[in-house]
């Protein structure tokens, strides 16, 4: 990261999308808690700090009337949190753009923080707009981007902005730099045996990234809803579980790949099952390849998390994203819990991304004994799967 900061405003991308509540208290500050190292850092050397970040979908979530709805998607709910952690009374400005947001950040002293409003109030933040990428970068001298949630953009904020600061003006924060070091660690000179987890909904999310492990991992653990479109290759009787039909041949394919590659594939052999996707239905643990009609699998079965257990103990390296079951229902959250609390008990140097898994291993207790827990949820997933990220690479890029 920079650090010739000093009396030079600094603007920081920084990625506050948290959840709230109904009355719009942060459920989750996991986000915030990880841009403190960066802006703290930089405050002690000098600088002050205008950030700029998006929140929530509000184009997509407009009123009746078709405005913007600035109650509900305004980033003055992080100020009071944000104020209080930097220990710095955070001045919020209500416009990203704009004369008035100009005015406020062209005068400031170091140790001041201004925190500017939802970048995506206005359209051509996701258009990756250049004119309103010039006026966003008016606002520093130096540009760092810390948002690896939000790299895998081409955004106006995450992305083109970077093209107003010279190279040595702009960079990634702390926290962009651990993203990417922790996920290289894996993909380069992973400890061996390295077992990679993968989980959730659909397998047509993930088949890039599967098959992309195929070529550095030794185990590839396959649980959650997408676990069905494999069982269905096989001619097993799935019942009502998930299974994309479309994607038969693709999980035939990759279970063809893993023979060649010799790479040990565990299929979660029982699953726990239900009568109806509801909390309260019928359950019962069978074989994941005689699931009854009318029935759904939703967890891994014991036997299969004994199986996945024993791959964790034996691991060097662990890389987790997806849950293994619908772990929102405590019915089905046993699985993803056991394998969290598995994950924290090895000596193995883990890593976990994507959002759902992270949640499972925030609700298990356990996060602090993970060696990594990435902030990012579909910046993770392309970053492994090797492709470029226009944060990355707008940083990276060469002066125009
Ligand atoms: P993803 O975003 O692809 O990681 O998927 C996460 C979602 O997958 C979570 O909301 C889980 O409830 C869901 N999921 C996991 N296992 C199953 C399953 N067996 N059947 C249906 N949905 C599942």
């Amino acid at each position: 990261m920079i650090t010739n900061v000093e009396g030079k405003r600094v603007l920081v991308r920084v990625d506050y999308n948290v959840p709230l509540n109904e009355h719009f208290e942060i459920t989750d500050t996991t986000r915030i808690d990880r841009s403190l190292p960066t802006l703290r850092k930089l405050l002690e050397m000098g600088g002050s700090l205008i950030l700029m970040a998006h929140f929530g979908r509000p184009q997509k979530k407009r009123k009746e009337d078709g405005s913007i709805d600035k109650t509900r998607f305004t980033l003055k709910h992080v100020v009071p949190y944000l104020s209080q952690k930097l220990d710095v009374q955070v001045t919020f400005i209500n416009d990203c753009i704009g004369e008035n947001a100009l005015r406020a950040t062209q005068n400031m002293s170091p140790g001041e923080v201004i925190l500017l409003e939802n970048t995506r109030f206005y359209k051509e933040e996701k258009d990756g707009d250049l004119e309103f990428a010039a006026k966003l970068s008016k606002h520093g001298d130096i540009y760092i981007n810390d948002a690896f949630g939000a790299a895998h953009r081409a955004h106006a904020s995450t992305a083109t902005v970077a093209r107003f600061f010279k190279k040595e003006n702009r960079s990634f924060g702390l926290l962009m730099e651990a993203e990417m070091d922790n996920a290289q660690k894996v993909m380069k000179s992973p400890a061996r045996p390295c077992v990679a987890i993968f989980g959730g909904a659909k397998v047509s999310d993930k088949i890039q990234l599967i098959s992309r492990f195929m070529d550095f991992a030794d185990t590839i653990v396959i649980g959650g809803g997408m676990s069905y479109t494999f069982f269905k290759y096989k001619e097993g009787n799935i019942g009502n579980s998930l299974c994309e039909d479309s994607h038969i041949e693709l999980a035939g394919d990759l279970l063809d790949k893993a023979s060649d590659y010799n790479v040990e594939f565990i299929l979660p052999e029982d699953s726990v099952i239900a009568d109806d996707f509801k909390p309260n239905a019928n359950t019962k643990i069978v074989d994941s390849m005689n699931i009854p009609d009318g029935w759904m699998g939703l967890d891994v079965g014991p036997m299969a998390i004994q199986k996945i257990k024993k791959a964790i103990e034996g691991a060097g390296t662990i890389i987790w994203n997806g849950p293994l079951g619908v772990f929102e229902m405590e019915a089905f959250a046993h699985g993803s819990m056991e394998i969290a609390k598995a994950i924290a008990q090895c000596n193995a140097y883990s890593l976990v991304g994507g959002g759902d898994s992270v949640a499972a291993v925030k609700a298990s207790g356990v996060s602090d004994q993970i060696s990594f827990i990435s902030t990012g949820g579909g910046a993770m997933l392309e970053f492994l799967e090797g492709k470029k990220l226009p944060g990355i690479q707008a940083i990276e890029a060469e002066d125009q």
